[in-house]
């Protein structure tokens, strides 16, 4: 039988969440009831209910970095039981029969379901998202998290999004390579993230923040020491040509070319910060063609590289560095994340935050 549990909502955009209730589906044969026990906030959230995108289906419940323990399973299950800890991203379907499907890169489907804000069958339902007690999820999009990892389950579901964003294209471009110049600008969920890949990978990491009192919180925090304040002309200036990657993380709009500057000869940037839509990238083509520099994007990663970059986490201790938040917080962190003064990534304890 189809089921109500209790979520979180936002019904207008820029307006605050509040209490709702949601209606899970009845238990499909390969599908997989978590109880969910963590749920991340990414920037990403706070876009969608502020409408930054495109159009919402309200009232959206967001969160797609959910970490919780296998309720129930449908009969056709056979990599979940009851009792098992799992995590679930930002995908609960795909069509599984597109050139991106069958390449394993199922986030880049035309008809993938994103896990809140998707269309499910007809024009009234839309998925909702991990800012709740319960969530279904076919157990192909039900990700296994290490033992390693279970003594650490707060700062497991960031890896999810926060985790495969950055690994991903990390992984794609070869930058885990030991001595690898990586740059990674904007220190939030995301940026702290790649910086424990780079470091893991052997990388010179630097940040490149728009805050210089990130600097000595880079030092402590994460063990790095190479930083650019982006907002110091003679800094950026000093570290031209520099780098061999960049990450580029940032949620806000802003001038490409200067970071462009920062990469040696056949450097590449990444990008996978998502400004508001209408955003434009501006780099003059001598900024690319004088230098060999190129300049790409990724989202997020397919269901099988998650599954290895969460095994990777757990062979090298990586979870998120989070700020542990009650779901009756939320709008308060949702506030502080739109100022960037998060370290690193809000997470809400669903348990400690009782019925709502
Ligand atoms: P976050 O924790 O808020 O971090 C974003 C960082 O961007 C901030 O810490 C800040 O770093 C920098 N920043 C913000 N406003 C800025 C401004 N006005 N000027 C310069 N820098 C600014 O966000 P997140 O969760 O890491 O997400 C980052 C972006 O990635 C968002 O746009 C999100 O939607 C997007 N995203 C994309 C994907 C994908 O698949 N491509 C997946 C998830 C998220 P400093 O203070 O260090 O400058
Ligand atoms: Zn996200």
């Amino acid at each position: 039988m189809p089921f109500t549990t209790r979520a979180y909502a936002a019904s207008a955009p820029g307006g605050i969440l509040q209490p709702w209730s949601v209606e899970r589906r009845n238990l499909l044969d390969s599908d997989v009831h978590l109880d969910i026990l963590y749920c991340g906030i990414c920037h990403s959230d706070v876009s969608q209910v502020n409408q930054e995108w495109g159009p919402v289906n309200y009232p959206i419940v967001p969160g797609h970095e959910i970490v919780g323990r296998v309720l129930r399973v449908g009969p056709g299950v056979t990599k979940f039981k009851p009792g098992d800890i799992a995590a679930v991203g930002c995908l609960v379907d795909s069509c599984g029969a597109c050139s991106a499907c069958k390449k394993g890169v199922e986030c880049y489907c035309a008809k993938r379901t994103p896990t809140y804000n998707g269309k499910v069958t007809t024009g009234e339902q839309y998925t909702k998202g991990g800012y709740s007690h319960d969530i279904v999820v076919k157990e192909s999009f039900v990700c296994r998290v290490p033992d390693a990892l279970h003594d650490k389950l707060q700062g497991v579901g960031p890896l999810l999004c926060a985790g495969i964003t950055t690994y991903s294209p990390m992984m794609r471009h070869s930058m885990n390579r030991k001595g690898a110049r990586i740059g990674i600008i904007g220190l939030g969920g995301l940026g702290h993230m790649a910086a424990q890949f780079g470091r893991a990978f052997g990388n010179e990491v630097t940040i490149i923040s728009s805050n210089p009192s990130k600097k000595d919180e880079a030092e402590r925090l994460l063990g790095i020491s190479n930083f650019i304040c982006s907002k110091d002309p003679e800094a950026m200036g000093r570290a031209a040509r520099t780098l061999d990657y960049i990450v580029d993380t940032v949620s806000a709009p802003k001038t490409m070319a200067m970071y462009m500057e920062l990469l040696d000869v056949g450097g590449v940037l990444v990008t996978v910060g998502l400004p508001p839509h209408g955003t434009e990238i501006k780099i003059p083509p001598s900024a690319l063609i004088f230098q060999q520099r190129s300049i790409a994007g990724s989202l997020i990663g397919g269901l099988q590289e998650t599954q290895e970059m969460l095994n990777f986490c757990g062979e090298k201790g990586i979870t998120s560095i989070v700020e542990v938040v009650k779901m009756q917080e939320i709008n308060q962190a949702y506030d502080r994340m739109s100022r960037s003064d998060v370290k690193y990534r809000f997470v809400i304890d669903m348990k400690a935050s009782g019925t709502f």
